[in-house]
This record gives C-alpha cells, sequence and structure tokens, in this order.
C-alpha cells in the first residue's frame, strides 16, 4: 500500500479516476477496521486539501467540508435549529477523537451507530459527490444504502455536506444511549428539530432515531402527530410505542437486546421532544 498527501481535488480526482485508492481522513475508523493490513489498494490522504475544509454559511444554509473535524462541529456557533451538531460532536469519542475524525468520515463509514446520521437526516441534509467526471448532490436518505454501504462510486469523494437554514424560533437536541457517558458506541440516539409559527404550534419538525436498523431513520408518524400542536409538555406524549418501533429494526448485539433497543428507542426520542419544548420555552 502507497501512503500519498494529496495537495488538491484535481490531483485526488486523477487518482480516483485511475482506481484502487481509499480516501482517508481522520482515519479513526480506518486504522481500528483493519482493512489497511490487507489492500494493495493507495491511501490517499485529503487533509491537506484547502477546498474540502470549513464550515461555510451560504445563501441558503451551511456547507461543512469534507475534512471538518467533529472539534470544528463542536465549537461552531450554530444557531437554536442547528446546534444538535454541536451536541453530537460532543459525544463522539473523546477529544482526540474528535480533533482528528470528520463527519464526512462518519457518514461514509455508514456505521448503523455513526451518531452525524440521525442528526443530518433531521435536519434534511444533502451530500455533495465530486469526481473528475462532474458533481452530484444526494439527499443523505439515498446516500447511506445498507450497513457501511453507500452510494458514493469508487470515482468519487464526498467533497461536502450541505445543510438548509432552519428558520427561527427554532429548537433541536441530539439524545445519546450508551453503556457509560463517554467514548462509548451508541446503543440508541436520537436528533430532532422543530420550528415553531406565530400563535405557538408546531409549524415543522423532524425526527430520527439511530442505532436501531440498518440505517437511521425518520419517524414519519411522530413528526405528523406534533405538527400543527401548540408547543407544550403534552407533545411528549405524542411518542408512543406504537409510533416508533414500527418503523425500526432493532438487533441484539455486544451492548443490548433487541427488546431493550425497541422500548429504548421510544425513551430517547421522548427526551429529545422534552428537551426540545425546554429549549423553546
Ligand atoms: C476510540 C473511538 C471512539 C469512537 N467513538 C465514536 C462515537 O462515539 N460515535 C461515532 O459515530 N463514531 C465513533 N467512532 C468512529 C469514528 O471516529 C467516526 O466514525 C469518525 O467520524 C470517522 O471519521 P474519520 O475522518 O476518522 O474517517 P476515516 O477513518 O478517515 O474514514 C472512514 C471511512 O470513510 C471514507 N472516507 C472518509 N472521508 C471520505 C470522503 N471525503 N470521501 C469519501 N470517502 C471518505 C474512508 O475511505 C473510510 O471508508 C469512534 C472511533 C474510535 C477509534
Amino acid at each position: 500500500m502507497n501512503y500519498t498527501l494529496v495537495e488538491s481535488e484535481s490531483e485526488l480526482q486523477a487518482r480516483l479516476k485511475k482506481g484502487a485508492c481509499v480516501v482517508a481522513a481522520g482515519m479513526t475508523d480506518l486504522y481500528p477496521s483493519g482493512q489497511l493490513s490487507h489492500t494493495d489498494r493507495d491511501l490517499l490522504d485529503i487533509t491537506r486539501v484547502a477546498s474540502l475544509s470549513g464550515i461555510i454559511p451560504t445563501d441558503d444554509g451551511w456547507r461543512i467540508g469534507a475534512t471538518t473535524s467533529w472539534r470544528a462541529i463542536l465549537d461552531y456557533p450554530w444557531p437554536p435549529g442547528l446546534a444538535l451538531l454541536a451536541e453530537v460532536a460532543g459525544q463522539v469519542g473523546a477529544v482526540q477523537v474528535q480533533n482528528a475524525a470528520t463527519v464526512a468520515g462518519n457518514l461514509c463509514n455508514a456505521s448503523p451507530a455513526a451518531d452525524s446520521v440521525p442528526a443530518l437526516l433531521a435536519l434534511d441534509a444533502t451530500v455533495e459527490l465530486a469526481s473528475a467526471s462532474g458533481t452530484r448532490m444526494l439527499p443523505l436518505a439515498d446516500f447511506i444504502t445498507g450497513v457501511r454501504r453507500t452510494a458514493i462510486r469508487d470515482d468519487e469523494y464526498l467533497r461536502a455536506i450541505c445543510l438548509p437554514a432552519v428558520p427561527e424560533p427554532a429548537a433541536s437536541a441530539f439524545v445519546k444511549l450508551g453503556l457509560r457517558a463517554y467514548l462509548v458506541i451508541s446503543i440508541a440516539m436520537a436528533g430532532g428539530v422543530v420550528r415553531v409559527d406565530s400563535s405557538g404550534r408546531v409549524e415543522d419538525v423532524a425526527l430520527s432515531l439511530g442505532a436501531c436498523s440498518p440505517v437511521a431513520v425518520r419517524l414519519p408518524a411522530i413528526e405528523a402527530a406534533l405538527r400543527g400542536q401548540p408547543v407544550s409538555a403534552a407533545l411528549i406524549d405524542c411518542v408512543t410505542p406504537e409510533r416508533v418501533q414500527p418503523a425500526i429494526q432493532p438487533i441484539d448485539d455486544v451492548r443490548a437486546s433487541a427488546a431493550y433497543r425497541a422500548d429504548a428507542a421510544v425513551q430517547v426520542v421522548r427526551d429529545t421532544v422534552a428537551q426540545m419544548i425546554e429549549r423553546l420555552a
């Protein structure tokens, strides 16, 4: 395996076009996975490509470059509707991981327990994929296609994550359940974003749940039940097992049983709604 510190997107595109390459960012998934010890593909380190870095406000939202670390997400002054991203960032691994690891790497790794996915699904994120033959945009829901599977082609890389603005008044929340508070892979996690109209009712809401199915999912039955309701603690009771559990396919694994996950899923969504209500008060 050859290692290359790539200097520009044109160099990256040319190398990917030739084939037999692996894109590397923080390497916090790549290295522990052991994939590198039995591959003859070339490793393309993108962390020095200037055009892939940074969080940039756009006309209609934000653009998170591919090499943006969790630390940068944690430190960014997000408005209330996107502030859940900082909550995710503060709970990914520990400080060392947050400094090196990228949000884009978390998406491309496509683990069912990837903490960014429920939050970015609730934010209606799209990903920008680039290659020597052009650029295409995909909604995040179409990008992750299964356990550790994405729609990215071998000649492409993820250039940026694009987020629409969330008009205020708004609130957001991320709730993660693990076996302990830090350095832990999620048993279940939920992300939520709510917007309120001038009469204090829920104008729009997005809720999603991760680690309880092969790919994180939105929860349309709860979103529909909450829309149009006055903001009050009564909203928490709209989150019922009947509205959550049909959307998920929890499994037994080393972290939790499927039955425990099914119950925990309901609770993390209730906690997410409760936190959003508190933040709107
Ligand atoms: C101790 C530890 C704790 C962790 N805790 C958590 C946690 O709490 N929650 C969580 O969700 N994850 C956790 N992780 C997993 C990991 O840190 C995250 O998934 C991280 O965001 C991956 O980013 P990275 O930049 O290190 O990706 P890398 O390891 O560099 O890459 C991951 C995958 O994405 C591909 N890739 C990366 N960038 C691109 C790109 N721009 N275009 C195309 N392909 C790309 C790589 O080829 C590889 O397949 C933890 C890992 C460790 C080691």
